[in-house]
């Protein structure tokens, strides 16, 4: 019998992606086109950047960091954007190779390219605080010092360089887990943090913006795959210790996407329509600043998050 491969339903070409969320088959340019289109709605559905911004772009060398260089180099000038990797510090994973790869491709695209580490701005690396941190019985995952340590650093960096946003390559998987996270620990704070583009709650905040918001996890693989941009080499060896509760979420979520396509999409739409109602922030005053450094902290704190941390840890 002889089989037909499905056309492409936008340019009638082969297709060679099915889009389960949509039911369509794409070929591959068309597949590319339409990633680059939503992530284009995305950024002017919600003013994300505006000609003249200076955007600094967290790069981790991993295959949604690449997508997010490649598509905001396609949307924005590329004078206007700053690639960003910060080293954590931790034996064996010293992100060496993807350092080597993102100067590539910011060469290729004529993006600026700077790198710094948690050792550089901080004092620690993060090998440095999780040792002391379990020496004193802390007892936090290092994956949330990883996360505190890295939003500080991308904003204190953004005003370094001068650019007022910041933008991040969180995708739709990564959005609706912490979504979930947040409605299941009932923080409303929390709730709006992963808002597309984050309110100027305090001077010293830059604000940021997570462009990759509805793009699928499995799409920024198969966008990084067709364009030869290589996955990562080596894995964080602190990824086992990922806090319990967004694992499980991570595992429910696929398996309920499996069954009904379409479902995380659903549930960032429903999320979307509760901002389009009003501006959700809108009653929620400047955020405090933290008596120790001088940062923006969370609602309700003296000191922030940051120097919790260390404090923690160091006892300074
Ligand atoms: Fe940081 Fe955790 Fe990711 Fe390692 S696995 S880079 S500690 S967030
Ligand atoms: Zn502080």
């Amino acid at each position: 019998m002889l089989m037909v491969a499905p056309k492409c339903y936008k340019c009638g070409g082969v297709g060679q992606v099915y889009q389960a969320h949509t039911g369509r088959v794409l070929c591959k340019k068309c597949f590319e086109e339409d990633i680059v289109e939503r992530v284009r709605e995305q950024i002017k559905k919600y003013n994300m950047i505006e000609s003249g911004d200076l955007v600094l772009m967290g790069i981790s060398g991993g295959k949604d960091s690449f997508v997010l260089l490649d598509v905001l180099s396609k949307l924005h000038n590329p004078s206007n954007l700053i690639a960003l990797t910060i080293v954590e510090g931790v034996t064996g994973y010293n992100r060496r190779i993807e350092i080597e790869r993102t100067e590539e491709h910011c060469m290729e695209r004529g993006v600026k390219y700077i790198t710094t580490s948690f050792k550089e701005e901080i004092g620690y690396s993060l090998e440095e605080l999780v040792s002391q941190a379990s020496r004193k019985g802390v007892k936090e995952s290092p994956c949330t010092f990883c996360g505190v340590l890295r939003r500080r650093i991308l904003n204190t960096m953004a005003r370094r360089v001068g650019a007022n946003k910041t933008a991040t390559a969180h995708n739709l998987d990564d959005e609706s887990q912490t979504l979930l996270v947040n409605v299941l620990r009932g923080d409303y704070n929390r709730f709006f943090r992963i808002h597309p583009m984050s309110p100027r709650l305090h001077e010293m905040l830059v604000r940021r913006i997570r462009p990759l918001r509805k793009i699928y996890e499995w799409e920024t693989a198969l966008y990084a795959y067709f364009n030869g941009f290589g996955f990562q080499a080596y894995e964080c060896p602190y990824i086992t210790l990922r806090p319990t509760l967004r694992a499980k979420l991570r595992r429910f979520l696929y398996a309920y996407e499996e069954k009904k396509p379409g479902s995380l999409m659903r549930m960032m739409d429903v999320y979307d329509s509760l901002l389009d109602k009003k501006r959700p922030w809108g009653d929620l005053g400047e955020l405090p600043t933290c008596i120790k450094c001088g940062e923006p902290t969370s609602y309700g704190r003296d000191i922030c998050k940051v120097c919790e941390i260390i404090e923690k840890i160091t006892g300074v």
